[in-house]
């Protein structure tokens, strides 16, 4: 092998490891005002709908032949079900048809309003109000770390029903408290995915569970034995050390070892 290409090999397969993990909206790390005894978030949806192209690309078809409002009906209480059945995940959403719904980030209802847009770029848009400007700000309200309320805005526009669950999924995850991961395809909240199916990725379950962790699966753990090498007395930091070190020469030994061959190989005489 070119030693060059060899090299190149090492260097692309340490070194572009991609770091793949979800995001959130802000720093401060924001979520619904739930709980595992009061985990339901009821969103509340004004029973418009917009036109749904290919019908047959949801539900394996079922309901190509649905009316646009029946099918919108369906692919929202399908896109909370999908957040909902995270099993490491506490949080739980429900659809309810309201009429006179509207959108206003500080009225803590959340809305799903289906209206007109003023782009037609716009398949919908999500709004989580974690930073109140309400002048009398309830106690919810006051709390940063707490979205008090997240209104999505979708287009009546014509949309192809596969698309619009994918575009819903997303808007939901974006008021559960996830933001765009700019690091991953592996993410329905990511920019960069070209899949339209409407599945999440470990990076969502992830997101959402670090959220909203289902407390039944940490309380069948009875207890937890962790290994630590060292300790903080001198005698185990010294053996920390030296564990590092033969670690260390391990993980570079077969590097150092081929790296001599090669080099052996470069210079050795040619017959
Ligand atoms: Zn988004």
């Amino acid at each position: 092998m070119n030693f060059k290409v060899w090299c190149l090999g090492w260097i692309t397969c340490f070194t572009s490891l991609p770091a793949w993990g979800f995001v959130h909206i802000h720093q401060l790390k924001p979520h619904l005002d739930v709980s595992p005894a009061q985990p339901l978030i009821s969103f509340f949806w004004n029973g418009a709908a917009p036109k749904l192209d290919a019908k047959d690309g949801v539900f394996d078809g079922a309901f190509s032949e649905a009316s646009d409002r029946d099918l919108m009906e369906l692919l929202l209480k399908e896109a909370v079900r999908i957040w909902t059945d995270v099993p490491t995940a506490y949080i739980e959403m429900e659809i309810v048809e309201k009429a006179d719904v509207e959108l206003d980030p500080d009225d803590e209802t959340f809305s799903i309003v289906v209206e007109k847009q003023k782009s037609v770029a716009v398949a919908a848009a999500s709004l989580p109000s974690f930073l109140s400007q309400d002048p009398d700000p309830s106690d919810v309200e006051k709390n940063p770390h707490l979205i008090h309320d997240c209104d999505i805005s979708v287009s009546d526009s014509t949309v192809e029903a596969k698309s619009l669950l994918h575009t819903l999924v997303h808007e939901l995850g974006h008021c559960l408290g996830l933001g765009h991961p700019h690091s991953t395809y592996q993410s329905i909240m990511s920019y960069a995915t070209f899949d339209q199916s409407a599945h999440l990725y470990l990076d969502d379950e992830a997101g959402v569970t670090f959220l909203y962790p289902e407390p039944s699966e940490s309380q069948e753990v009875k207890s937890i034995t962790c290994g630590r090498v060292g300790g903080g007395d001198a005698a185990g930091g010294g053996a920390a050390n030296l564990a590092r070190l033969l670690m260390g020469l391990s993980l570079c030994f077969p590097f150092a070892l081929s790296l001599s061959r090669l080099w052996r190989r470069a210079h050795s005489p040619r017959p």
